[in-house]
């Protein structure tokens, strides 16, 4: 580090934001220098600074100075997300959002929150709920910054019924790259309306994150106004008991799981499109057996002990599982349960034991509403890691996960025994369905670093035969641009727009798109 310069930003730095909102000091570094991935494969380094603005115009300060000085900047949430957030070159900045953690505004009759980059899905959510309104909350646990979660993936357990997080953006304070703020969604037309998403001409919404991933590669948004949906629950979210041995039961007369054996993943993605056509329910999803143990196990010992028992292998794979919801009325929750029941009977599914139901539903299943368990996904290893994450439809995701589930079974161990990893999920009752296959595996580099070269590989072929519909993993970094050659070079238009934002690259490079300086 040359001292000179360090000293110089520093004191920019200061005068800026203020001095006890600036860091240097080697153990804060440390804190924020690591990844959940061993070392030795991303080799993530110490940063320079760590800074606290509160604000726009403070993150606006803070963003120009790096601008002046060329240093890469990347922006946090709650940082589960470490792969992308931990520095990866020397001399970073480290922009927490910790100071910027308020729920500036909830309406009601509009339905929407206008939230600032701290604020957690948690706390949205049970605001929202005393108000009869919800937020989806993704598999990475509601305690993830529910910002981050809108400009990063927003993939989440009630997608069946709510669709995909980018929607839900209506309005952005979004300080680019270079240090200008811009408005989007109904705020590039006025401050006080904050309801529709797309603002005139071009909807932004897609410059930022797209699909999925703006990986803090294009600034940072300082101010969102979300949308809320109705919500037919308790003021309160439901949990009885001491962590770890907690239950969550939500109204029997308004929230009705029912868990169905297929002998196939073909027989369960069919009856996902029955139960999509019928537009019932508020969760749809084929979990593979793996996440029955994952959601559910309170310590490792009783991960293990059960895994062996074949528990879940025996009772829950290729079952589909269904929330009902009765978002009008009691009604229409009986006229649902009608609807499925029939649906049930014609595609030959069968309803798992009610020991097994009672064993896992109340413990588990209502995370799939509010999630605290997604983290325990890291527990069996310490990581994991994803084959191809395709957004495309149900059908398309069974040929995914069953080249996925070969894939594991062909690479274990080191990868653990975790059964065929096939998730299936819903999105916009059923129009659009998302393939994951996630799995544990030994935290140890040779054998991390192994699997990582077995996955570029893996990636290399795909662009050689075109996949569509499939590739991963989705860490960042090259994902866009190598993805970018098989969907119609969306890639070319992103690097294009990154370099016009961020000329000098200092926005979490090589996030969301690897450009080049122009010096
Ligand atoms: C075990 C596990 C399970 C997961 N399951 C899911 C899932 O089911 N669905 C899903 O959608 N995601 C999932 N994720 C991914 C991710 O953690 C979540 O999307 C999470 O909601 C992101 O929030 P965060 O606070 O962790 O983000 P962070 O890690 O803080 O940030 C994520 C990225 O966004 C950038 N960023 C953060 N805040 C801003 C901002 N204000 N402006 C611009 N850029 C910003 C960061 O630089 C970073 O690159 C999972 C992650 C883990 C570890």
């Amino acid at each position: 580090m040359d001292k000179e310069r360090h000293a110089i930003i520093l004191e920019a730095l200061q005068s800026a934001i203020g001095k006890e909102n600036v860091e240097d000091s080697l153990s804060v570094m440390m804190a924020y220098h690591r990844d959940w991935l061993p070392p030795g494969v991303l080799n993530p380094t110490v940063p320079e600074f760590v800074t606290l603005p509160d604000g726009t115009e403070q993150t606006q300060q803070v963003i120009k100075i790096c601008n002046r000085y060329n240093v890469p900047f990347i922006p946090l949430g709650s940082s589960q997300w470490s792969v992308t957030t931990a520095p990866n070159r020397p001399g970073t900045l480290i922009i927490d959002s910790k100071r910027m953690n308020d729920i500036v505004e909830i309406d009601e009759k509009n339905m929407y929150a206008v939230i600032e980059p701290y604020v957690t899905m948690a706390q949205v959510h049970a605001e929202a709920n005393k108000r009869g309104l919800y937020l989806g909350s993704p598999e990475a646990s509601a305690q993830a910054s529910a910002m981050a979660g809108h400009v990063f993936q927003g993939m989440w357990g009630v997608g069946h019924r709510l669709g995909v997080g980018h929607r839900n953006i209506l309005a952005m304070e979004w300080v680019l790259p270079n240090g200008e703020i811009l408005q989007t969604g109904s705020w590039s037309n006025s401050e006080k309306t904050r309801f529709f998403g797309e603002g005139p001409g071009t909807d932004l919404r897609g410059m930022l994150r797209g699909l999925a991933g703006a990986l803090g590669g294009i600034g940072m948004v300082t101010k969102m106004a979300i949308k809320l949906h109705p919500y037919p629950g308790p003021k309160a979210f439901p949990c009885e008991g001491m962590i770890p041995n907690h239950t969550s039961t939500l109204p029997p007369e308004r929230f009705q799981w029912y868990i169905i054996k297929y002998p196939t993943l073909e027989k369960a993605a069919h009856a996902m499109y029955e139960i999509s056509k019928a537009e019932i329910a508020g969760v749809l999803q084929k979990w593979p057996t793996v996440y029955y143990n994952w959601w559910w196990a309170n310590s490792n010992e009783e991960y293990w002990e059960t895994w062996k028992e074949g528990v879940w292998q025996k009772h829950v794979k290729y079952a589909v599982a269904v929330c009902l919801w009765g978002f009008t009325s009691e009604k229409q929750l009986d006229y649902e349960k009608g609807v499925l029941e029939d649906i049930i009977e014609e595609t030959k599914g069968k309803l798992i034991p009610q020991e097994i139901y009672d064993k896992w539903v109340p413990r588990t299943a209502n995370n799939w509403i509010r999630d605290t368990n997604g983290s325990r996904m890291m527990r069996p290893s310490g990581t994991f890691a994803a084959l191809r994450l395709p957004f495309d439809t149900i059908h398309s995701s069974i040929d995914v996960c069953r080249v996925g589930a070969d894939w594991v079974e062909k690479f274990s161990p080191p990868i653990l025994d975790c059964d065929a990893p096939d998730w299936i999920s819903s999105y916009d009752f059923g129009h659009f369905g998302a393939a994951e296959t996630d799995f544990p595996l030994e935290k140890n580099v040779d054998d991390l670093g192994d699997i990582m070269q077995k996955l570029m590989g893996m990636m290399k072929e795909d662009l050689t035969h075109r996949i569509e519909g499939g590739f991963g993993p989705f860490l960042g970094g090259a994902y866009h641009a190598m993805a970018g050659s098989i969907f119609y070079n969306y890639g070319k238009l992103l690097g294009g727009i990154k370099k016009a934002m961020d000329p000098n690259v200092v926005s979490n490079p090589p996030q969301n798109y690897p450009v080049e300086r122009e010096d």
